[in-house]
């Protein structure tokens, strides 16, 4: 799969609610300092920075504010997994109200 097919596909995705593009970057500045960051393979052969719990590329989940998730079966509302409580609250306070 083109790479960057898989990334637009998602972030086009029409259940999916974006950030601004300052809000995602301050997001992933907030990854960049936490344990969990690394390297993630959404699919195979492709690996990039992003988020070890939830494995989503950095260039991706960052950006949305809702998604749906095949997990769960649902739109559901973007969130930091990190065990010690999101780490994104303080940086989506700032900048919710000017997404809205
Ligand atoms: S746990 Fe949160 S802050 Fe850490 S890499 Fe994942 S999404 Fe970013």
């Amino acid at each position: 799969m083109n790479a960057v097919k898989f990334l637009l596909d998602f972030l086009a995705k029409p259940e999916n609610v974006l950030t601004s593009a300052k809000h995602a970057r301050a997001r992933v500045a907030v990854c960049h300092g936490c344990d969990k960051f690394g390297k993630v393979e959404p699919v195979p052969m492709l690996v990039l920075p992003g988020c070890t719990l939830c494995g989503c590329p950095a260039i991706t989940k960052p950006r949305t504010l809702k998604y749906y998730s095949t997990e769960k079966g649902e739109v559901v509302e973007t969130a930091c997994p990190h065990e010690d409580g999101n780490k994104w609250a303080e940086t989506d306070k700032k900048f919710i109200n000017q997404n809205t």
